[in-house]
């Protein structure tokens, strides 16, 4: 009973026994009401029929006690002989017990005791019957007596025929039902022999999409899809950590070199060990910031606890602008136009995306370029941009799709400018995080425009200090 296939032929064979059994049982009990009610007519109607042929004036089976039965042929053959199908019992006698005339069926029998009232079902000379007794004038007494004799062996086979009828309906069911059951359910075996194919290592594999479009179809599709999704991330998973060791490689090799350098010449020798110093402490770095990068892109991932505040777009602009002024010199950074606009965000983190942005506009720069920082405000979609234009290169097209992915890095970016392809993804992270999307707009040859877009918090006329920011959020 573990196997579906089992438990389903059980209940649509059970469900099936049960539908029949009740069929079976309504057949039955219709078929002897039927036939109850067809005997009972009959007994009546032969008792009215032999009152009316011995007192034709007598009414409703009324009779008069006085009258003498004498007078009346009770005992003329011809009144049972007409009522006398061979199965009827009639039987005719006076008040004191003499019987007086019976039909053929009765043969010798006497009918005791004396029933008068309407039919009846009793048991006579160890029959079933159906019986009835009126009065006749003069005080005599007929009785008709029904056996059911038919009726029960009818009734038997009946029984019979259905009870053999259910049986053979619940062995087809039962064959039925598992042949249906197994044949719909071959989809889901498939899908097991797949999934247990499938391993760590091995995410190729796919469940061979055949039959009708049906749940079952859909269930195999919606797994398929589920190990597209698996596979990508499984794949993107190991680019992930060999793009990571690569990076990682580089300054390591610096340390090593400068350690084998020192262990082999330098200790003694100042100029070597001052350049072997600032060379691994420049390694060092750079590893702290891919380490540090890592780890935050992992905490993005995870869901970051946020601590969001009041932040002003235009103000976090202008602090950006001017930090950015003191850390560039070949590239101008301006702040253009700037609207008031005030968003929910943890300021921290947000001031990394934007940086993230910032720092490549002056990366993917030409020397004497320049890089402006908007902010505008979207009234009717409640929302604040803050843009960063550039006068770099821009991106080409094909790498478009691809820049905010991990470890990515457009070719002309590879070994010529610092960058571990880790800034937009972050950027990326933390402004979903915050409810926010971010897009960028590039034409080759003339520069590329990022933009963040964020829910507004409110209108731009309220300060930042007016604001009761416990009820804000
Ligand atoms: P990184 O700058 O460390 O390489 P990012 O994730 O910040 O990594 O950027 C990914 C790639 O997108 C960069 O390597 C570069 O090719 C491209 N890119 C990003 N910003 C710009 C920009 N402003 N102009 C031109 N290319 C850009």
């Amino acid at each position: 009973m573990r196997s579906i296939t089992w438990r389903l032929t059980f209940w649509y064979a059970g469900i099936l026994m049960a539908i029949l059994i009740i069929c079976g049982m309504a057949v039955f009990w219709v078929m002897r009401y039927l036939l109850f009610t067809e005997a009972i007519r009959e007994v009546q109607a032969t008792v009215v029929r032999i009152q009316n042929m011995t007192n034709p004036e007598q009414e409703n089976g009324n009779y008069n006690e006085n009258d003498n039965y004498n007078h009346v042929d009770l005992d003329d053959p011809e009144l049972t002989a007409s009522a006398d199908n061979g199965i009827l019992w009639v039987q005719i006698t006076t008040p004191d017990g003499r019987v007086l005339n019976s039909s053929r069926a009765l043969r010798d029998v006497v009918l005791a005791p004396g029933y008068v009232g309407p039919p009846v079902l009793t048991e006579l000379n160890g029959q079933k019957v159906i019986l009835a007794g009126a009065h006749l004038t003069g005080g005599a007494l007929v009785q008709v007596a029904r056996p059911l004799g038919r009726e029960k062996i009818f009734l038997e086979i009946l029984a019979g025929v259905l009870g053999l009828l259910a049986l053979g309906g619940l062995g087809l069911a039962v064959v039925g039902g598992w042949v249906i059951t197994r044949a719909a359910l071959r989809p889901v075996h498939g899908l097991i022999r797949t999934a247990r194919q499938i391993s760590t290592t091995d995410l190729s594999r796919r469940i061979k999409l055949c039959g009708p479009r049906d749940e079952l179809y859909t269930l195999a599709e919606t797994f398929n899809q589920m190990l597209d999704r698996l596979e990508q991330g499984f794949r993107s998973q190991q680019e992930f950590v060999a793009a990571a060791s690569h990076d990682l490689r580089t300054p390591l090799t610096v340390v090593k070199s400068y350690t084998d350098l020192l262990n082999r010449w330098g200790k003694d020798d100042p100029a070597v060990v001052e350049e072997s110093v600032q060379a691994m402490a420049k390694a060092v770095g750079v590893m702290e910031r891919l380490v540090n990068d890592l780890l935050l892109l992992a905490r993005m991932q995870a869901g970051p606890s946020l601590d969001p505040a009041p932040v002003a777009l235009d103000e976090l602009a202008e602090e950006t602008v001017q930090e950015a002024r003191t850390l560039s010199h070949d590239v101008s950074v301006k702040l253009g136009p700037v609207e008031r606009a005030v968003v929910a965000a943890d300021e921290d983190y947000l001031r990394r995306a934007l940086w993230a942005l910032v720092d490549n506009a002056i990366k993917y720069n030409r020397p004497g370029g320049e890089v402006t920082l908007i902010v505008t405000i979207n009234r009717a979609q409640n929302e604040a941009a803050i843009s960063i234009t550039d006068t770099g290169p821009g991106i080409d097209e094909r790498d478009l799709p691809r820049i905010f992915d991990r470890f990515y890095r457009a070719d002309p970016s590879r070994g010529q400018v610092r960058g571990f392809g880790l800034g937009l993804p972050l950027a990326k992270e933390i402004v979903e995080a915050h409810g926010g999307r971010i897009s960028v707009e590039s034409r080759p040859g003339q520069g590329s425009r990022f933009t963040i877009v964020m829910p507004l918090l409110f209108q731009e006329h309220l300060s930042v200090n007016q604001v009761n920011w416990s009820g804000a959020h």
